[in-house]
């Protein structure tokens, strides 16, 4: 098995408190020597000073390369070419280009229309590699699977030089969404996109929002030891490093671990790699 590259993602710390606790995890997940981490954005632009300061922080410490999440939905084009030359500026290398949801109250999308508009900008931009999402259990809104897939193809063509997923608990469906890629001619590397279990009532709720099935044997086992939250973790820590260690066996390039800026349930996942 090829050593898979591991990368992490957090989110912007929104006191000093919660700045804290990001440098701490940066500091104890550094032990796993992440490609990059990547730093999310918020909707509609609304933690763009936040991520901002969060690429600038995480940028060269403990060896990280910071990757700038950007959605696109709501923004002009004059505002994300002023950010990707920010970006430039700075030295980032890799962008992760979503498409991102309208928040509430904002009723015009702007220029931008969907994630693979954002991918066509920033390749014409230039000077960075392209990130962007993929949905082994199909994107929430998405008409139906096959123009999912249809529209997933599109995007990648558009000039996107890795994927990463949306995490799911389901490894069968990664594994189908490769094998229909590899069909369509699509070569990129697929990362799983990995979501630790540190709350399970949290990940349930998410779960129900980002379309992400949680499987009922897996409900079932951790619902029976919902008294007992370090148990519960232990065996939710078990169950996904099986799930990653399966797809590393069958050749899945990369781990992606939406780390919620918490690294204990990351790394308990990542001591159980057979890696
Ligand atoms: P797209 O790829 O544009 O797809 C969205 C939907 O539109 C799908 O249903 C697709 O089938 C459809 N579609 C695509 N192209 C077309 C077309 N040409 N015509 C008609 N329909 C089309 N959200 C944030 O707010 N901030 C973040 O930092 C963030 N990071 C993320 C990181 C990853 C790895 C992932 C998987 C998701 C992330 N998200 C983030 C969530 C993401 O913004 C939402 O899932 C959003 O609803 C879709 O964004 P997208 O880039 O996947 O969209």
């Amino acid at each position: 098995m090829k050593t898979p590259e591991i990368s992490v993602e957090f989110f912007p710390p929104k006191n000093s408190a919660g700045e804290e606790r990001l440098r701490e995890s940066m500091a104890a997940l550094a032990a796993l020597h992440p490609a990059y981490a990547s730093v999310t954005y918020g909707a509609g632009g609304s933690t763009q000073e936040r991520t901002l300061a969060t690429v600038r922080l995480i940028q060269g410490q403990n060896g990280y390369e910071a990757v700038p999440h950007l959605t696109c939905i709501g923004s002009t084009e004059a505002g994300i070419r002023e950010l990707l030359q920010r970006y430039r500026d700075w030295g980032v290398r890799r962008i992760v280009a979503l498409r991102g949801d309208l928040p509430e109250g904002m009723e015009n999308p702007g220029f931008f229309r969907h994630a693979s508009d954002l991918v066509a900008f920033i390749r014409d931009f230039g000077g960075f590699e392209i990130f962007a999402s993929a949905y082994p259990e199909v994107h929430p809104q998405a008409q139906h699977a096959r123009a999912d897939l249809d529209y997933l193809v599109a995007k990648t063509e558009a000039g996107v030089d890795a994927l990463i997923t949306q995490y799911f608990y389901n490894p069968d469906a990664y594994l189908q969404l490769r094998d229909q890629l590899e069909r369509r001619g699509v070569t990129v590397p697929i990362l799983i996109g990995v979501m630790p279990i540190h709350n399970f009532e949290q990940i349930a709720r998410f779960s129900a929002q980002c379309g992400a099935e949680i499987p009922r044997y897996l409900r079932l086992l951790l619902e029976a030891y919902a008294d007992e939250p370090e148990a519960q973790r232990e065996v939710a820590a078990e169950v996904v490093a099986r799930q990653c260690n399966l797809l590393l066996r069958e050749g899945a390039p990369g781990l992606h671990f939406y780390t919620l800026n918490q690294a204990e349930a990351t790394l308990a996942i990542a001591q159980r790699l057979d890696i």
